[in-house]
Order: structure tokens, then C-alpha cells, then sequence
């Protein structure tokens, strides 16, 4: 299984091929939320109106930085409202792109442990019933078909529900072709863990990435990762209050010059609004931590220490175009099969 330089990748927009995608910002946010706590305890900073405004602003200027994708990977567990988001994204130039997966590093929900095999109420697996829909059919009843999955692990290892979790995403991506991205935390090297889990499931690590690695400056771990085939997200600029960008900035060109840029890209995990970390504490805290930081400053940093412009386009169009293209088998592009099939046409 290869990924496909033909295979359509689902936009808010509609599906475009991957040539299409231009820069991309593989791993941000739009809002992170929780609708429960949102919806009984409001968060005093956030107003739904005033924060679809911002984006559509934040969003606009960064097209006219050069960037024209990019990637929100707000799944369950992170609030995803993907008919907001489509509020936006129909209002600027850059093109957004969906998630499916579940954030959780320890438990789901008690929906799930009454729900799926050998379980009180039975049935399949919802998560697998969820992701595959989501990619499918589309999210919610919008259409909007998701372009990654995303799962977590983190201190807290491969829990029983953290491993069905993952168990699903590897399902959901040999049913789909569609790419895992994940959370990783790189101190504890759990990248390879992830990667271990999910390739025992028959997913290939040419379409997993490993989120978050560059918070850590440990080289043999990220080129074991890589070694492995897997692509490493250098997706956390600005959040300098975890590493500065001026040590994340080494890491990536310290792995340049061993020639690793068909296997690194750049984002920043930011968010428009993070109930999280509200943007009160974001000013104080992390003021670089914006989508901007990348192309104002980040790139020119690569520059200056010696990477060339075909490393930057390699990191910031190719790689994100190769990972976004659903996997193909036998020359056959399997979403557009699904969405043939599942609205019964023939062409
Ligand atoms: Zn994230």
C-alpha cells in the first residue's frame, strides 16, 4: 500500500488532489473546548460569535503568508464542532481539512465501556463504527469527510481504552487508507511504542506520524522513528514555554543535515481558542504560539542555518501532500471508492 499521488483528500470545500494542498500546517487546532463544561460553565474569554470572527481573521492572513492548508485536529475528547468550523471555513482562502480520532491518554467516556463486543449493551465497536463514518460519509451530517485519525498515549502508557482506541484507528485505516497522526510524549520515547502498536495491526509507518516530537532533542529516538519509516511532527513552534524555538529549530536542522527532510513536518499545535489554555495565559505564557510563528519566523531561522528551499518544500508541501493522499491498493483510490459505493454511483 503506497500513498497516492491521485487520491482525492476531503476539505471543507470538497476533495482536491493533493497538488492542490500548497504549504500546509499539518497539526493545529481552530477551538478546543468541551461542550459539556462549555455548555454548563461557559468559559468567561470565550464567545462563539467574536472567536468565528478571529479565526476567519487568523486564517486570512495566514494565506497571505503562503500557507494554504491546514489541518485541525480537534477530534472527540477536544470539543470538535466541525459545523462552526465550516462557518469559517467557508469565509477564507486557506483550505481546512478534518479529523477523526479520539483524545483521550487514560479513559473514554462510560458511553463506551456499556458499548461494543462482549459489552452490556453489545454491538460493534462505536469508535471504528465513528471514524470510518467520519471519513466516509462525513462528520455530523455535514459532509465534511475527515483527512486524518488522530489518537493519544502518554504518561499514562496503552491503557485498556487507549489501546482500543488505537486498535480502532489502525481498523479504521485499513478500511480507509487515511492517515494516523498522533500525540506523543517524546520524553518517554512513546513514539515507538505507538509505532510498534499500530504496525502489529498491519499499519504501515509510511502513514503514521508521530506528533509532537519535537519537543524533545534526543536524535537517536527521532531517527529510530524515522529509521522506521514513520514521519515525525516538528509541529509544536512557539510553544516555547515546553522548548524554545530556538532548540527546536537545531533539532530539525541537525536531522536535515543527516537528510532526513522526506520525513519531517513543521506546525505549531496552536488553536484560535483553547479552553485549555485560554488566550489570557496564552499572552503571558506563550506569545509566539500562533500560526504565524512558522512562516514569520521559523522558516527564515531554517534558512539562515542552512536549509535549502527544497527542504522547506519538501517539509512544508511534499511531505504533508504524501501523508494526506489516502493509501491506495492496486492502483485504486479507496475513498472514492467508499463514497462511490456509498452513494451508489458509478463514476
Ligand atoms: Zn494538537
Amino acid at each position: 500500500m503506497t500513498s497516492a499521488p491521485g487520491a482525492a483528500v476531503p476539505t471543507f470545500r470538497g476533495a482536491v488532489r493533493p497538488a492542490e494542498l500548497g504549504p500546509t500546517l499539518i497539526h493545529e487546532h481552530v477551538f478546543v473546548g468541551d461542550p459539556e463544561l462549555d455548555l454548563n460553565h461557559p468559559h468567561p474569554e470565550w464567545d462563539p460569535e467574536e472567536a468565528v470572527e478571529g479565526a476567519v481573521a487568523a486564517l486570512t492572513r495566514l494565506h497571505e503568508l503562503g500557507i494554504r492548508t491546514v489541518v485541525d485536529l480537534t477530534v472527540l475528547g477536544l470539543g470538535r464542532d466541525v459545523a462552526r468550523i465550516a462557518r469559517v471555513a467557508e469565509r477564507v482562502p486557506v483550505q481546512l481539512v478534518a479529523a477523526t480520532g479520539y483524545y483521550t491518554s487514560n479513559v473514554l467516556p462510560p458511553f463506551f465501556r456499556v458499548h461494543g463486543p462482549g459489552r452490556l449493551v453489545g454491538g460493534p465497536d462505536p469508535l471504528v463504527e465513528y471514524f470510518v463514518r467520519d471519513i466516509e460519509d462525513g462528520i455530523a451530517g455535514t459532509g465534511i469527510r475527515a483527512g486524518m485519525i488522530k489518537v493519544v498515549t502518554d504518561e499514562e502508557g496503552i491503557t485498556e481504552d487507549v489501546a482500543r482506541v488505537l486498535a480502532a484507528a489502525a481498523e479504521a485505516h485499513l478500511r480507509t487508507g487515511v492517515t494516523v497522526t498522533t500525540h506523543s510524549r517524546p520524553a518517554l520515547r512513546n513514539g515507538l511504542e505507538q509505532l510498534a502498536f499500530l504496525r502489529e495491526r498491519d499499519v504501515a509507518p509510511e502513514r503514521v506520524v508521530i506528533g509532537h516530537s519535537g519537543d524533545t532533542e534526543d536524535l537517536d529516538y527521532l531517527r529510530r522513528l524515522m529509521d522506521e519509516g514513520a514521519t515525525i511532527g516538528m509541529d509544536r513552534f512557539g510553544m516555547e514555554h515546553v522548548l524554545s524555538d530556538d532548540r527546536r529549530v537545531a533539532t530539525v536542522l541537525a536531522l536535515l543535515r543527516l537528510g532526513y527532510s522526506d520525513r519531517m513536518v513543521l506546525s505549531h499545535d496552536a488553536a484560535c481558542f483553547s479552553r485549555m489554555t485560554p488566550p489570557s495565559w496564552r499572552a503571558v505564557h506563550a506569545p509566539h504560539w500562533h500560526y504565524e510563528r512558522i512562516s514569520r519566523r521559523i522558516l527564515p531561522m531554517l534558512t539562515a542555518g542552512g536549509a535549502s528551499e527544497g527542504d522547506i518544500q519538501q517539509m512544508m508541501t511534499v511531505n504533508p501532500a504524501r501523508l494526506l493522499a489516502p493509501a491506495m491498493e492496486n492502483g485504486v483510490d479507496r475513498v472514492d471508492v467508499a463514497i462511490r459505493r456509498h452513494h451508489g454511483g458509478s463514476s
